[in-house]
This record gives structure tokens, sequence and C-alpha cells, in this order.
């Protein structure tokens, strides 16, 4: 009796792991069509100056706009394209994509904008990262202090030389590092000043209680502390509901993104949170300028 719920026990588990690996092909399939036909691009969230709600720039999101299941967040792939490489391919489009729209939005916009973009371990380990960096940012005619590019903690952790080589070549040009999800990985403050970001990125988690939890508040002022002491730049994720920005603002966080602003939206939206941004900075006052 037992040995025969035992059996079959593991015959359903035999069939979930098949399914799953059966699933999980099918996926790297779509996806490798997905890359030749174009359905992978990169989304928009703007990024904000806190206190005055000027823009600075947008973080661009890759999306899969998938021909039945619709557009696809990172988490239903970035994984799979990780595990097999094909984060590589996808990390160019986006680069690709996002620093031809920064030439768009430079064109439109009085002030600088800047670029954030994510990217993966797998591609700080290439050969191939620095050299088409290097040809996209000529090729688009863009400044490279105006492209931000945010890598993890756990990067950290798998640091190598190469790692480091990259991470240098990068900043040599110009490029400007962050830091992002700080504050969920296992980065310790040495690091911060051994690899010399930036700009670090307040993790979500974080910010969802700085307007109502008193530990919350000391770590974000402990946060910014550190930030401001190693002279980075702070952007808060995750700003949600008008209380966070306010508490926000209190602690003088200087930058933030998030749903109360704006979720991720296509390249056409972006470029009319650039023409609203052109009216709105008009209203600002002089003073708020000069006290930066
Ligand atoms: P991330 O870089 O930390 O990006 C922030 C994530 O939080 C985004 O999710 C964004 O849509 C979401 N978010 C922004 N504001 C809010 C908010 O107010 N509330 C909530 N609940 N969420 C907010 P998304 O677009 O699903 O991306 C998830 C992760 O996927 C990113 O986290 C990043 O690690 C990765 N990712 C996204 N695009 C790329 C890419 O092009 N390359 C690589 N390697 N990774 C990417
Ligand atoms: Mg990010
Ligand atoms: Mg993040
Ligand atoms: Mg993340």
């Amino acid at each position: 009796q037992a040995k025969a719920s035992g059996r079959s026990t593991y015959k359903f588990y035999t069939s979930v792991l098949q399914a799953e690996v059966v699933g999980k092909l099918a996926l790297e399939k779509e996806l490798r069509e997905a890359i030749k036909n174009e359905e992978l691009e990169p989304w928009f969230q703007p990024q904000y100056e806190l206190k005055t709600l000027k823009l600075i720039g947008f973080e661009a999101l890759v999306r899969w706009n998938h021909p039945t299941r619709g557009v696809l967040p990172p988490g239903k792939f970035i994984d799979l394209a990780e595990e097999t490489g094909l984060i590589i391919n996808i990390g160019e489009i986006v680069l690709e994509k996002a620093c031809a729209h920064l030439k768009t939005m430079q064109k439109m916009s009085s002030q600088s904008l800047k670029m954030s973009i994510n990217l993966s371990p797998r591609q700080l380990e290439s050969d191939n990262l620095v050299p088409f960096i290097k040809r996209i940012v000529t090729k688009n005619c863009i400044d490279p202090r105006n492209v931000v590019l945010e890598i993890t903690e756990n990067l950290l952790l798998q640091k190598t030389r190469e790692v480091l080589d990259t991470l240098a070549q990068l900043k040599s040009m110009g490029i400007r590092i962050a830091l992002d999800d700080f504050g969920t990985g296992y980065s310790a403050i040495a690091y911060l000043q051994q690899f010399h970001f930036d700009q670090i990125k307040i993790d979500r988690s974080f910010i969802q209680h700085a307007h109502e939890n008193g530990k919350d508040i000391r770590l974000v002022k402990l946060m910014l502390g550190i930030a401001t002491h190693l002279g980075m730049d702070i952007v808060a994720e995750g700003i949600e509901v008008n209380e966070q920005l306010s508490a926000l603002r209190d602690l003088d966080c200087p930058l933030g993104q998030g749903y109360l602003f704006s979720k991720p939206v296509i390249f056409s939206d972006a470029e009319k949170l650039i023409l609203k941004n052109e009216e709105h900075i008009k209203t600002v006052p002089e003073e708020d300028e000069a006290e930066r």
C-alpha cells in the first residue's frame, strides 16, 4: 500500500518535472523567435528630482510583446534568458534601443536627460560589452555621462578581476554605474567605496513603509547618509503614494521613481512626459535651481 502510493507520488513528481522541462524548452524556443521577430523592447519609467518634481531621466525596463499572451514583464522570462545566455542578445537590444531613444529625447528636452539601463551578470562577463557600448554611444552621439548602467549587489559577490576591469573601463569612458536594489543583497559598505558607484538605488522594500515605520525611516536616513558621505547620487525606488514622497522629501532624498509618478511606459508616452516637463520647469522657481 505504502509502496504503491510512494511509487505514484514519484510518478507524479516526475511528470511535473517533465512538464517543467518541456515548458522551459518551449519558452526558450519562443524567446529565440521573439528576439528574431523584434518582439522585445524597452519601456521607460521616469525619474524625478523630488524637491522640484523636475524630470531627470528614465529607466529602461524590457518588455516582451508576446503575440498571444500580451505584454510580458521581465519576471516572466529574464531568469530563463540568463540561464540560456539569451540575455546577451536581449541586453544588446535594450542598450541599442534605449540609447537611440535617448538621442531623440535629448532633442526634445531643454535640459539633459539620463538613461538608466539594467545590466545582467552575464553581460558584464562578456568581452563584447565595452566595445558594444562604445559603438552605440558613438553612433548615437550621446554624452556617455548621461548613460547610467545599473548592476545588482549579488554581482559583487562573484566579482572577478574581469568584472572589475569592465566596470573600470566603462567608468573611464564617462559612463555612470549605479547599484540597484540597494539594501537587499550582501554588499558591505566597503564595497561601495571600492567600486566607486556613482549612484545607489534604495530598494522599494525600504520605501514602502518609509512614511509610517520608524525603523525603515531610520534605515533610509542611514543609506542617504552613507551615499552623501561617499558622494553618490541616490534614487528612491517604488514611490507609490504621496505620504512616501513627503517622507522622502523631509529626509532630503534627492531623486526618485515609482507608480505615484508613472509606471513604465512605451516610448511615445515617455515623449509626452518630456513635453509635460518642459511646461512644468517654467513654473519651478529659480531659487531651487541655485540651491542644488
Ligand atoms: P529593477 O531594475 O529594480 O526595476 C524596478 C522594477 O520595479 C520594475 O519592474 C518596475 O516596473 C517596478 N516598479 C517601479 N516603480 C514601482 C512602484 O512604485 N511599485 C511597484 N510595485 N513596482 C514598481 P519590472 O519592469 O518588472 O522589472 C523587474 C526587474 O527585471 C528589474 O528590477 C530588473 O532587475 C530586471 N530588468 C528589467 N529590464 C531589464 C533589462 O533590460 N535587462 C536586465 N538584465 N534586467 C532587466
Ligand atoms: Mg533597475
Ligand atoms: Mg531596483
Ligand atoms: Mg532588480
